[in-house]
């Protein structure tokens, strides 16, 4: 009917014709809408979706999600065969078993199940029988176990690009429902809002809880699971990293404007860089924990970033208050790893110079007629802290400070024996030398 009415200028040339059909289809259509408010249908089709965009983010091949599944009720392929075996294996008696399952010991009759439906855990056993020691796998699990890796996707919080995220906190099981649940409501929360979703900001979610709930330090030594592209990533959280975290979101800081008290991580959220070398887009948050959380410093983030911003690249969405935020960041880690190093040079990084260098490196664009002398100096600025070489960077700071006709602030003079510290208000400096941040946070 919907094709008659396809047909060229039917509706002109034979309304009352049409006018039928229409009534026809309409009642056909109430039809369709009302079964979806069915309790079959609120049974069948969330279920149906959810099996295409996150269950098959963790298993397929197998039961409902396997193509050729003669079950069409899913849920009864789901307990026939994951949960049928648990009940019939807890029936059964396993004191004479040969076997145990190779993740939680429990004695096992046969060798039937794997991780081969797990993406990215396992292989097809049969198949590739060469990745096993002499041919013969061994590497079998039980019944029990299998159940419980099927519901890995319940877990694990997915955002719409195939991320997703897994904190392990098995210090109980209410903490580790409590943090993953955090974890779950701040993406919630991003995809209603329409923002930027990403597992690491909602994570950063959990340490918000720990703030509140005052537990210092909380998520230190945790694995966390990271889920990217179809692999996994494991982590453990370092106790220095889990600091800085915890500082990133306990500070605030008002914004001028609008008089908002904002922490220093929200500030981060929307803080990237969109098609970064040509690879899609650069989160720079999602960086910057990765490197805290491989117990790496920032500098090379930092480097970036300011680079990026001297050559006015387009794409860049974060100003210098922004990379500010990083620096801080910086020196907080620096700080924190300070504690355990028990090094000789016992310098730290102390905030409220890292806002005079600032001052300072904005101080010295304002005393250019023309500011692209600034980006020049910039430039040759970050030039000499990649090579590192403080003799070169005091060159050209003293040169400035020459023609402004003015004194070389002490910091830089002070802090020359400390690499790290040196280099910390250096960059705090050029994020001066680049750009007014006022005028881009109005922007
Ligand atoms: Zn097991």
């Amino acid at each position: 009917k919907i094709r008659t009415l396809n047909k060229n200028n039917f509706l002109t040339k034979s309304p009352e014709e049409a006018k039928e059909i229409l009534q026809e289809l309409i009642k056909q259509l109430l039809k369709a809408i009302e079964y979806f408010s069915t309790d079959q249908a609120r049974k069948y089709f969330p279920a149906k979706t959810l099996s295409y965009t996150v269950i098959n983010k963790a298993w397929n091949g197998v039961s409902f999600l396997n193509p050729q599944a003669k079950n069409l009720d899913f849920y009864d392929d789901y307990q026939n065969y994951f949960v049928a075996p648990v009940q019939k294996y807890l029936q059964e008696d396993h004191s004479k078993d040969k076997y145990i399952c190779s993740t939680c010991g429990r004695p096992i009759k046969r060798l039937e199940y794997s991780y081969g439906f797990l993406n990215d855990m396992g292989y097809d056993l049969n198949r590739k029988t060469s990745n096993a020691w002499n041919f013969k796998n061994d590497l079998y699990i039980c019944p029990v176990c299998q159940f419980l890796y099927s519901l890995v996707p319940a877990g694990f919080t997915y955002n719409m690009a195939s991320q997703g995220i897994f904190i392990n906190e098995n210090s109980s099981i209410r903490n580790l429902q409590g943090k993953n649940d955090a974890t779950f409501n701040s993406m919630m929360r991003d995809i209603r809002s329409n923002t930027q979703t990403s597992p690491y900001r909602a994570f950063s979610a959990a340490f918000k809880d720990a703030e509140a709930s005052g537990q210092n330090a909380a998520l230190a030594n945790i694995q966390l699971i990271t889920y990217n592209n179809d692999h996994y990533n494991f982590q453990i959280i370092p106790i220095v990293a889990s600091k800085v975290l915890i500082k990133v979101v306990e500070k605030k800081y008002t914004v001028k404007q609008t008089g908002e008290v904002k922490s220093y991580l929200a500030n981060l959220y929307n803080a990237g860089i969109s098609n970064f070398r040509g690879a899609g887009y650069y989160s720079i948050l999602e960086n910057v924990l990765n490197c805290l959380f491989n117990n790496t410093n920032l500098f090379s983030i930092i480097q970036e970033l300011e680079l990026l911003k001297v050559g006015n690249t387009a794409g860049c969405y974060y100003n210098t208050f922004q990379i500010m935020t990083v620096i801080r960041m910086n020196g907080w880690f620096l700080n924190e790893l300070h504690k355990y190093r028990r090094s000789e040079n016992a310098m730290k990084v102390e905030e409220d110079k890292l806002t005079k260098a600032r001052g300072c490196g904005m101080h010295v664009r304002m005393g250019y007629d023309n500011e692209n002398k600034a980006k020049t100096l910039a430039y040759k600025m970050l030039e000499a802290i990649r090579a590192n070489s403080t003799d070169r960077f005091m060159e050209l700071l003293l040169n400035a400070y020459l023609y402004l006709d003015k004194t070389v602030p002490k910091i830089f003079i002070e802090t020359q024996s400390n690499t790290e510290v040196f280099k910390e208000y250096a960059f705090a400096f050029i994020a001066g030398l680049i750009g007014s941040s006022n005028a881009e946070q109005d922007k």
